[in-house]
């Protein structure tokens, strides 16, 4: 029923329901704040007029600072569901004690042919490590977010398909959308079986992607950087029909990440050619790898 209404019909038993499951997570520790139908943070900045912007996190110490306001305390929760009675859901902030949430979220996208779960399988296989059984959550468009728990010390950033194409990971001062709570697009919900698990800690291997590398020392040379664009170069040569864009492309955006892109945009035609992509195609994909990547330059 809730999957298909409109967002004009917020009901007081959905308010409610949101709130009882953010309620719940909290009691399993992780720190929660309201969110509305739009994912989004339900309550409005205290800041939203002020001229200049002002960069707060909370330090006034009024509610509407998003991913800032997540809290474990019951009372507080309320509180804040209180100020937001069109909340429908409720977010959950990764990377803090005690849990230091990992939110790997694994698109499905069918029409441009990513299949994230094979991805991020086909890393697994490659860095030698298990995706342990862990707490599961599907979204309403079919995606599913895995939660695991990263260790003290080693804070893991939010990332868009570094890891592979379709794979977001959620961590510090990013959130995630909680079990039970309703959006637009329909209701998030826990997959069968996974409801009494608690969330598994991250391998190691895993967490090593995850982390930003180490930086380069600098008698190490140009060695690293030839080595990794291999790799990227592999990984374009091996696309199946229907990833040879989004694969080339998102290589094209490491190798620019990384400085080496220009370096590398030769090797990576070759591999797209091998594919068979058209040169045009593929100059294309680099092109605009390369003007996504580039610094922001303020005028
Ligand atoms: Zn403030």
């Amino acid at each position: 029923m809730y999957e298909t209404m409109g967002m004009a019909i917020i009901d007081r038993q959905t308010a409610t329901l949101a709130l009882a499951h953010a309620l719940s997570a909290a009691e399993r520790g992780l720190p929660v704040f309201p969110l509305s139908a739009t994912k989004l943070p339900a309550l409005r900045s205290p800041h939203h007029d002020e001229d200049p912007p002002v960069q707060c996190r909370g330090a006034c110490g009024l509610p509407g600072h998003g991913v800032h306001d997540a809290t474990t305390d019951p009372a507080a929760i309320r509180a804040l569901f209180a100020a937001a009675p069109r909340a429908t859901g409720y977010g959950i902030a990764c990377g803090r004690a005690p849990h230091r949430l990992i939110g790997i979220d694994l698109d499905i996208d069918t029409t441009h042919g990513n299949d994230s779960v094979a991805a991020l399988q086909h890393l697994a296989l490659q860095h030698l490590f298990t995706i342990p059984a862990t707490v599961t959550v599907l979204t309403p468009s079919g995606g599913r977010h895995l939660w695991l728990t990263g260790p003290s010390g080693v804070p893991v950033p939010n990332s868009a398909s570094r890891l592979a194409p379709g794979i977001d990971v959620r961590g510090a001062g990013g959130y995630l959308v909680g079990p039970g709570s309703v959006t637009t697009h329909g209701r998030y919900r826990l997959a069968p079986g996974t409801a009494h698990l608690t969330p598994a800690p991250c391998p190691r291997a895993l967490l090593r992607l995850l982390t930003p590398p180490p930086r380069p020392h600098r008698s190490s040379g140009r060695a690293a950087p030839a080595r990794q664009g291999e790799g990227l170069v592999q990984f374009v040569r091996a696309a199946h029909e229907g990833q040879r864009n989004t694969r080339l492309f998102w290589a094209a955006c490491r190798a620019y990440e990384h400085g080496f892109g220009d370096d590398l945009a030769d090797a990576l035609t070759d591999a797209a050619l091998s594919t068979g992509l058209t040169e045009q195609e593929a100059r294309a994909a680099i092109a605009s790898a390369a003007r996504l990547t580039a610094p922001r330059r303020t005028p």
